[in-house]
């Protein structure tokens, strides 16, 4: 329809001029009618074009204000470019509005949230990154990152190379300790938030003082009552049929809290410190694994259990001699506790292409996946009564994980119930050091 009516005007004048062509050599001279038909063309171009051109200037109006006045096609064309802009303005208008919203929610933030380019200068920022860390806006725009957060640890952690948080002191006050977060957009850019962790920081150390000075209160009593009943059960009156279970159950039940006063204070150790380099050493995994077993020795021989050593004698890792006891102990007792008689237990230390590998695996009833991710927890055991019953504090596990990571290790733990368990703590090769050979020790 709008095409015959784009036409009609042509239409109307062609027909006319068309059928004058044809009867002109009859009554007109023959050059008059080029010449009009060439007058009529050249209007008609020339009111298309000055259409156009109306059109042009309208739309570089800022405003969709009303269109000028048009005929013909053009009518129609200047009022669905009018609907158009006037649709497109309202879309705007709706995006500014939640851009604003979104910017002012930003603003309000008490986290410093910052938004990078693919080169790590910055974009945006809210008003706490002046505040938290020291940045000028919209001065710094277009600056580097790294020229607040000059240390290496830090530039790796904006270039996205490290881990996604990091924790430093905030530049404005280093009392107060900030933590920082990293999400990679999808334009190579990233945003970073960086949030005071002051507070949670300081609860968590009431926490674990008040944990380490309890177990630590503990500790004295224990071992007083420990003594007595000791005393008691040497003593005749210990001999006596009615009190002397009564005295056995006591003692179990005061070594039972002894180990877990033991482990909490373990625990608070590692939270409270970390590892100093001046109190490491060279230390013989293999000579720990020989005093542990010996340890173990009447229980293992009760169990008629069977040990596979595969233990590099001179391997030595620089580490503190407490850490790797606890690693070493925690994982050889709970294969010996939890892999039932006459079944095997294969112990492993080596040097691997992705690390040092202390690994112990049993051939026990193993752990059902959807435990596995929580054995490592403060106090979870998966059958509650089999482990108190055998002794345990549920806190081995929590204890070897975090003994490990102080070293940027990793604790893996692969099982299958029925076939067995196998943990593997794995420590950064640069750990590795070579032990004389007179420490290098023969397996039992
Ligand atoms: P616990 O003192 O109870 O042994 P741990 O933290 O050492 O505490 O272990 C947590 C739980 O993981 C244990 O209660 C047990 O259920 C499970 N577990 C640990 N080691 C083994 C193993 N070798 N075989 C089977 N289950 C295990």
């Amino acid at each position: 329809m709008k095409n015959i009516r784009a036409w009609a005007l042509p239409l109307f004048l062609w027909v006319p001029l068309l059928l004058s062509l044809i009867l002109s050599p009859l009554s007109w001279g023959v050059a008059i009618w080029p010449a009009a038909l060439g007058l009529i063309l050249a209007l008609w171009v020339g009111w298309h074009r000055q259409q156009l051109l109306n059109l042009t200037a309208w739309f570089q109006q800022p405003r969709a204000v009303l269109p000028p006045l048009a005929a013909g096609i053009w009518e129609e064309t200047f009022a669905a470019g009018y609907h158009w802009r006037r649709d497109q303005e309202a879309v705007h208008r709706q995006l500014t509005a939640q851009l604003v919203q979104l910017r002012d929610a930003l603003e309000a933030m008490p986290d410093a949230v910052l938004l990078l380019d693919g080169r790590g200068q910055l974009r945006w920022v809210n008003q706490s990154s002046t505040r938290l860390l020291r940045l000028q806006w919209p001065e710094d725009m277009g600056k580097p990152l790294r020229y607040w957060l000059r240390t290496p640890q830090m530039q790796r952690f904006v270039n996205g190379e490290s881990t996604s948080s990091i924790q430093m002191p905030a530049p404005t006050n280093p009392q107060h300790l900030l933590e920082g977060l990293r999400y990679p957009l999808a334009d190579a850019g990233a945003l970073i938030i960086f949030r005071d962790i002051t507070r949670i920081r300081h609860l968590e150390m009431v926490r674990q003082d008040f944990v380490a000075n309890v177990s630590h209160e503990l500790r004295s009593p224990l071992t007083v009552i420990r003594g007595f009943v000791e005393t008691l059960i040497d003593s005749p009156f210990g001999g006596d049929a009615e009190v002397s279970p009564q005295l056995k159950l006591m003692e179990q039940q005061t070594l039972r809290m002894q180990s877990l006063v033991e482990d909490l204070l373990t625990l608070a150790r590692m939270e409270t410190a970390g590892v100093n380099p001046d109190e490491c050493e060279t230390v013989s995994v293999a000579a720990l694994v020989d005093d542990y077993l010996c340890a173990l020795q009447d229980r293992i021989r009760a169990k008629a259990l069977v040990l596979a050593l595969r233990m590099d004698h001179g391997l030595g890792i620089f580490s503190l001699n407490v850490d790797l006891g606890s690693i070493v102990r925690n994982l050889l007792e709970n294969a010996v506790k939890y892999t039932p008689s006459g079944r095997r237990i294969e112990i492993v230390w080596e040097r691997r292409d992705n690390g040092l590998c202390f690994m112990v695996s049993d051939s026990g009833d193993g752990i059902a996946p959807e435990y596995l991710h929580r054995i490592t927890e403060r106090f979870y055991r998966v059958d509650k009564g089999r482990s108190r019953q055998l002794g345990g504090t549920g806190l081995g596990l929590a204890i070897v994980k975090h003994a490990v990571e102080r070293y940027q290790g990793c604790l893996e733990v692969q099982s299958e119930l029925g076939l067995g368990s196998c943990f593997t703590a794995r420590f950064p090769l640069q750990m590795a050091r070579a032990l004389p050979l007179a420490e290098a020790v023969s397996d039992p």
